[in-house]
């Protein structure tokens, strides 16, 4: 049992679906707009939840390109308005990542987009559908395997290269791989065990795509336990169950996660019990998860119990704090965002139990940032963990031990800034209005607005007694600057860790 444990394996960030989508980049042809457009909206489909993306790209086309402009036409205001705003930075980064010649971007409304036919029209859905696993079947939540066998589908986003290793999770980990490696072999059943929100899905999903990429003729069925007792519930309604009984024999690798709710199902875990010993026999893997041990599973027949534990039982424990960063630097990743180290600790630190949370977390950053182009502050960051959460800082959490960021002054903020764009403190605070000192005062008057909470008339004052007004409209520059500028986006951030740091 313990050989597992030797078992590792590079991880390396590859995702299948990432090759596949770039073979389709190159496949297609980029010389007409259309073309163009698709490879651009290839590119944006994964970084986009589903609904927004179909909801605000749907009847989208790019009009012209000339002298690196590019128009795209949209068919609403509404459209227009989440284009330029919200995914203007997306779209601009996809676009350079094609053609680094694309400069500017400019989007039209034109009503006659959102009629039918229209042949400058790309159908997102098939973009979407494109972008995944080449298993699934649009609109329908289940692949056919042949022979009436039906699976839930394996998401393709759940890789073994993808979930996190850390010193505790480092086993069940090991143990997937080694049943991907050799499936029906001497992990058989594979029992995963843990609470909610740890992964166990995740693994399991995973270990049936990993056996798929290996073994591609396997039948690899991946269900919960609740849709195996309605299958067995809808066997009997239609007296269909010797086809059931037969249907699973012909499975290959069989994943259940949760079988804890079978409950007190008899009927279902008397079949099961049949389905579990016949693909035993005969070598056939098996893939369990639980919220509890085998053992503490109260309803479970005995029969079943004992099955369970035959082979190899794991749990999967809450992932210790350094894990629990790096998830959050590799979904930072995921989601093309950059959130400063200090940031994900202070999530890191807080959020402990689960990594569902923990992720959950993050992704309400990602659309705080989509809506306000900036990286929430650390106390906008407390509140959102209360609210959510619950959480309530407790004595010598980290964020008390390091230097709050309320000690800070104007003074600082004005230091680093001058410091940053290479100017000297009277030049950013004094009369010069050419645009290398404006623009870089108009920064600094922001992130003291953002930061600090100063008042306008404070920081006027602080910047040679200008009217306040004048820095009411530095800060709404940024904030309008902010929306298309990526390297502002990313000047801001670095100055805000300089300024955490320091
Ligand atoms: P469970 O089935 O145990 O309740 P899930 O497998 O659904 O948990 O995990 C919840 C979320 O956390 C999923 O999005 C999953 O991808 C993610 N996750 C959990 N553990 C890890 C990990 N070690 N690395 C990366 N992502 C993880
Ligand atoms: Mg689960």
């Amino acid at each position: 049992m313990t050989s597992v444990e030797l078992l590792t394996r590079p991880s390396s960030q590859d995702v299948q679906s990432a090759s596949l989508r770039e073979e389709q980049l190159n496949a297609s042809d980029s010389s007409s707009p259309k073309e163009f457009w698709r490879k651009v909206l290839l590119r944006l489909a994964p970084t986009i939840s589903e609904p927004k993306f179909i909801t605000w790209f749907s009847n989208t086309t790019l009009l012209n390109l000339e002298n690196g402009v590019i128009v795209v036409g949209v068919p609403t205001t509404f459209a227009h308005k989440m284009l330029s705003e919200v995914f203007h930075v997306k779209i601009l980064q996809a676009f350079q990542e094609i053609d680094p010649n694309v400069r500017e971007i400019r989007y039209e409304v034109h009503s006659s987009l959102a009629q039918k036919g229209n042949s400058q029209i790309i159908e997102v859905r098939d973009i979407i559908a494109k972008d995944k696993t080449v298993r699934k079947i649009p609109g329908v939540p289940q692949v056919n395997l042949g022979d009436g066998l039906k699976s839930r589908l394996l998401s393709q986003k759940y890789t073994l290269d993808n979930f996190i290793v850390g010193k505790d999770n480092r086993l069940p980990h090991a143990a997937c791989i080694a049943v991907a490696n050799s499936p029906g072999g001497i992990y058989n059943p594979l029992f995963l065990f843990g609470g909610v929100g740890l992964g166990k899905t995740h693994l399991l999903q995973a270990t049936g795509n990993e056996i798929l990429k290996n073994f591609p003729n396997k039948k690899v069925v991946y269900l919960t336990s609740e849709n195996f007792v309605n299958e067995v519930v809808e066997a009997i309604r239609r007296r269909t169950m010797n086809e059931f009984k037969a249907r699973y024999r012909k499975v290959d690798v069989l994943i259940v996660d949760d079988v804890q709710f079978f409950g007190e199902r008899a009927t279902s875990q008397e079949e099961f019990f049949h389905t579990f010993n016949d693909l035993y026999d005969a070598n056939k893997q098996l893939v369990l998860s639980s919220d509890r041990a085998p053992h503490e599973l109260d309803y479970m027949d005995q029969r079943l119990k004992s099955r369970f534990g035959m082979g190899m039982v794991v749990e999967v424990l809450p992932p210790d704090f350094e894990t629990r960063l790096a998830i959050l630097q590799y979904k930072c990743q995921e989601f093309n965002i950059f959130v400063d180290r200090e940031i994900l600790e202070f999530i890191a630190h807080h959020l402990q139990r689960s990594v569902r949370e923990l992720v959950g977390f993050l992704r309400q950053i990602v659309s705080a940032i989509e809506l306000q182009h900036a990286v929430p502050t650390k106390e906008e960051l407390r509140v959102l963990l209360s609210r959510l959460h619950g959480v309530q800082l407790k004595e010598g959490d980290v964020s008390n031990q390091e230097p709050a960021y309320s000690k800070k002054t104007s003074e600082d903020f004005i230091v680093a800034v001058a410091h940053y764009f290479k100017l000297t403190r009277d030049e950013l605070t004094g009369p010069d209005r050419r645009k290398e000192i404006q623009i870089p005062r108009q920064i600094c008057m922001y992130l003291i607005r953002q930061e600090l909470n100063y008042s306008y008339e404070r920081i006027g004052y602080e910047f040679g007694g200008r009217n306040h007004t004048t820095v009411l409209h530095a800060y709404e520059k940024v904030i309008e600057y902010l929306k298309h500028d990526s390297r502002l986006v990313r000047d801001i951030n670095v100055l805000k860790k300089m300024l955490y740091l320091a």
